[in-house]
């Protein structure tokens, strides 16, 4: 699944292409998870605005005629193409610009394009509404990560993937950052002490730093708008290396299950 490293990729990939385009068709392919919300007709002639993303949804404001929230589901990619290739049996949205074509694939179809008049208008709103702090925000430290966790007794890994405190710590991510900070997954969220809080808080933001920096994972199919596969999975401490030896003690890679999703974890490394 396109977790937040890929997303961002995706943005950056097509943000500076289609800023300023204007929109002169959109096509609606099957059923997305939510409706679009309003007459397409309504869009065209509107400019795009500056990309943005939040969480995992991706803000493309249009000028006058508000916005389009975007998500990628399940196994959606986004392109933004020069050409005008005929839709595939996968192709469920696209916003054709005077500057080229934003295709939304997505064979599973848990991806959506949702109108807004603005970000703080519903349904989009709503959507963000339960979204926790961008690891990159200032307000995200030790701190914030402690008093959050407090009197929570989900185990650790759980309530990073809730992404109610921080967004981004996907099942990769949660699962590496825990590794960098050396703390069981197991461990019940609200004895998580200050210190290791901290620890904790820099590695997330370390670990989604590099996910960027590589492109965004390969774990799925994902690609980014220009084909491109990510690379992060290369670097993986434990995801995914179920038996294999730990790459600091060389204790084999633990996997267990976790409200219904693989942890992967050092024995030795990783701490209650
Ligand atoms: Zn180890």
């Amino acid at each position: 699944m396109p977790e937040l490293p890929e997303v961002e990729v995706t943005r950056r990939s097509f943000a500076a292409a289609i800023q300023g385009a204007r929109v002169t068709g959109l096509r609606l392919g099957k059923p997305l998870r939510w409706p679009l919300g309003v007459d397409p007709e309504v869009l065209l002639g509107s400019q795009v605005g500056s990309v943005q993303r939040r969480g995992k949804y991706l803000w493309l404001p249009l000028e006058n005629s508000g916005g389009l929230l975007m998500h990628l589901g399940m196994s959606g990619s986004l392109a933004f193409l020069d050409a005008t290739p005929a839709p595939g049996a996968h192709d469920h949205f696209d916003l054709h610009t005077d500057r080229g074509l934003l295709r939304l694939t997505d064979p599973r179809r848990f991806g959506a394009v949702v109108w807004a008049e603005a970000l703080d208008a519903d349904p989009v709103a709503t959507l963000l509404g339960g979204l926790g702090l961008e690891p990159f925000d200032e307000r995200f430290d030790g701190a914030h990560l402690h008093a959050a966790l407090s009197g929570r007794r989900v185990a650790i890994k759980q309530a990073l993937l809730a992404g109610d405190i921080v967004v981004g710590a996907g099942n990769i991510y949660a699962c590496e950052s825990l590794f960098m900070a050396g703390i069981d997954p197991r461990l019940p969220a609200g004895k998580l002490s200050r210190p290791r809080a901290d620890r904790l808080a820099a590695a997330v933001r370390q670990v989604i730093g590099q996910a960027l920096e590589a492109g965004g994972t390969t774990l799925r199919d994902f690609r980014d708008a220009h084909g491109v596969a990510g690379s992060f999975q290369m670097q993986a401490q434990v995801y995914g290396r179920e038996g294999e030896p730990c790459r600091r003690c060389g204790t084999a890679i633990r996997r267990i299950v976790q409200g219904q999703r693989s942890t992967f974890f050092c024995p030795s490394c990783q701490k209650r």
